[in-house]
């Protein structure tokens, strides 16, 4: 699958897919990722990319037509038009589901905002308007690594040897994950449930979805439906 982000700082997210799973899944041919600076698309004699907003108020809007050049330049190297998200914390919210749909993607381009925001004429053009959470990020640079992450965990092969997305919270379904235990037995006088080392495996998927309930109905009852 193949990844495109335009950010005005794009060097921001060059050590963060430089390292982990992102890198591993690079060096596999898994994934690829390509990194683009807003500004090369800016119009031709004018290196701005934001410019004040229409109606007066305070801060800058970014320019429409730098986003939509990118998109095109990307559009004309890979031969087809990317999926393409337009970050944003009035987008729909990301989830584990909406994940697993994109990285059905053959190509997915996320656009990255700063200031007060993108022209929403860029919005207009995109697939989809994406939101990490309910909360406001200074940019989208750090959504684009947050979407990157969840998005590659979910292409076949990236999450391997080493650990299963299949048991992770929300995987299938609105579930919290089991708890996790590893050495020491006993650590600052707590020590690790008894069913975890009975090699018992049955016992042990029981006991596990078990807990997954418990800490769901703990943490997270909307989940499920009820109240917290
Ligand atoms: N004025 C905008 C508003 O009230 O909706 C917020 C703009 S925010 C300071 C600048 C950029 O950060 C946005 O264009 C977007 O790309 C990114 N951003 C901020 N919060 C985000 C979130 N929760 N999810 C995704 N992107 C976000």
């Amino acid at each position: 699958m193949r990844f495109d982000v335009v950010s005005m700082w794009p060097d921001m997210l060059r050590p963060f897919v430089a390292e982990g799973t992102l890198w591993a899944a690079q060096q596999r041919d898994l994934i690829e990722v390509h990194l683009h600076r807003l500004e090369d698309f800016s119009l031709q004699g004018r290196p701005m990319v934001d410019d004040r907003p229409f109606g007066g108020g305070a801060g800058m809007v970014m320019r429409p037509e730098p986003f939509t050049r990118a998109v095109e330049a990307i559009r004309s190297q890979i031969g087809r038009r990317p999926f393409t998200v337009l970050l944003s914390p009035q987008g729909v919210r990301l989830d584990q589901t909406l994940a697993k749909d994109l990285a059905h993607q053959r190509a997915l381009t996320l656009l990255s905002g700063r200031y007060e925001g993108v022209d929403e004429r860029v919005a207009a053009q995109c697939d989809l308007e994406l939101s990490i959470g309910d909360y406001v990020l200074a940019g989208g640079e750090v959504a684009a690594a947050v979407v990157l992450e969840v998005v590659a965990r979910m292409v076949p092969g990236v999450v391997g040897r080493h650990a299963s997305a299949s048991t992770d919270s929300f995987y299938s379904g609105p579930l919290l994950g089991h708890p996790q235990y590893t050495r020491p037995r006993t650590f600052h006088g707590m020590t690790v449930p008894k069913v975890l080392m009975s090699g018992d495996h049955e016992k042990i998927r029981r006991w596990r979805a078990v807990e997954a309930w418990r800490k769901t109905l703990r943490h997270r009852p909307d989940l499920v439906g009820l109240n917290g």
